[in-house]
C-alpha cells in the first residue's frame, strides 16, 4: 500500500488519500487536496449555497 497521510489545513486532523485518489490528482495535474474530505464536504456545500443565492 502507498497510502499517503496528510493534515487538513482547516482542521488539523490527519486524513489518508488513496492510491487511486492520489494518481488520480496527478493524472489531471492538480495538487493533492489539503483539505479532510469531511472539510472538503462542508467547503463544497458553502460553495453550494452561495450560488443558490
Ligand atoms: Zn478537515
Amino acid at each position: 500500500m502507498n497510502q499517503k497521510t496528510k493534515t487538513c489545513q482547516n482542521c488539523k486532523n490527519d486524513f489518508v488519500i488513496e492510491p487511486d485518489d492520489f494518481a488520480f490528482y496527478e493524472k489531471i495535474k492538480v495538487p493533492a487536496p489539503t483539505f479532510c474530505p469531511e472539510c472538503r464536504s462542508q467547503r463544497r456545500m458553502a460553495f453550494y449555497n452561495v450560488l443558490q443565492c
